[in-house]
């Protein structure tokens, strides 16, 4: 037979993964790369996974806040997020116009930019991560008590990165705790939360390892922050294979904020000093598809003990 000049390259792991993904209903592909829609199977997973999280934090006294996938622009403002990471970010805009205006917005051709282009910025951008609607609500309280405070978050988060791989959905869910209080304090917190993620995802079966990480800081600064942020052992990741065996990525990350957030905020601890603020966050759907890649597409098949774990017998 003969050999073709021309042969496609076989198809990725990454391709492989996604594929299947799609094929068994996990993913709905929606023809914007990483936005999806998610099937009956994945969601159930994923809903474990969060009562899961919730389960590990069983015991700590914490206040727990739900948000929707957009927030303040007033607060993201304050945050610097636009700063440090403008390629991740994303508004939201809105027509304000009378009815001249909408027809002239009707009107416009794709070519002048179309009906979009006569929508003005709104007083709401798409939430980056589940921990910054937090800071403005603590702030507004006044001082910390005494012993800090302790926060339960979760919601929609959006960063304009559009890719065909799995893991790099524009829109995902994080669920993240978010610490208040002195540096002693969220040290701690840190460290525990690390220690209890490598516990969960060993009983998921799921060989993770702990790292120093940075953040993808934007542009020329970008090098500087990096070494700041990896010299100061600010930021900590757990990783796992995901959609490539061979490589690791983050499912959550453990970061102290030094007195970047309480700033910006004007968080103040309880004798009126500047306060300090961390946060231990998971990716969501990241862990269901890394437990997909560990454990196979359908979970009724998985093991045993992880079935266990995530639907504890009652
Ligand atoms: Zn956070």
């Amino acid at each position: 037979m003969d050999t073709p000049i021309l042969a496609d390259a076989p198809p990725s792991h990454v391709e492989r993964f996604r594929a299947e993904l799609i094929r068994h209903g996990h993913l709905l592909p929606t023809g914007v790369d990483g936005l999806y829609g998610r099937g009956e199977a994945f969601e159930k997973v994923l809903s474990a996974v969060d009562a899961l999280v919730g389960r590990l934090a069983e015991g700590d006294t914490v206040e727990v806040l739900r948000f929707p996938p957009v927030m303040t622009r007033t607060g993201f403002e304050a945050s610097g997020y636009f700063r440090n990471f403008p390629h991740l970010s994303a508004g939201v805009s809105c027509f304000c116009g009378d009815d001249s205006a909408h027809r002239r917005a009707l009107a416009c051709t794709p070519e002048e930019g179309g009906w979009a282009s006569h929508l003005q910025p709104a007083d709401v951008v798409l939430t980056p991560a589940s921990c910054y609607p937090v800071y403005p609500i603590v702030a507004a309280r006044g001082p910390l008590p005494e012993e800090g405070w302790l926060v339960d978050s979760s919601s929609y988060c959006f960063r304009r990165e559009p890719s065909l791989d799995p893991i790099r959905m524009q829109m995902f869910r994080q669920r993240e705790q978010v610490c208040f209080g002195s540096p002693e304090r969220i040290r701690a917190f840190q460290a525990r939360w690390m220690e209890r993620a490598m516990d969960m995802f060993a009983r998921l079966g799921l060989k993770a390892v702990t790292d120093l990480a940075n953040d993808p800081f934007f542009g020329r600064a970008a090098p500087l922050m990096r070494n700041g942020q990896r010299s100061q052992r600010l930021k900590f990741e757990i990783l796992v294979p995901i959609s490539d065996p061979e490589r690791l990525n983050a499912c959550g990350s453990f970061n102290y904020h030094v007195q970047h957030f309480a700033e910006a905020y004007g968080i103040k601890a309880a004798d009126g000093s500047v306060a300090h603020t961390g946060c231990a966050g998971f990716g969501l759907e990241r862990i269901v598809l890394a437990l997909m890649r560990a454990h196979g597409f359908d979970p009724s098949t998985w093991p045993a003990d992880v079935q266990a774990t995530l639907w504890p017998p009652r």
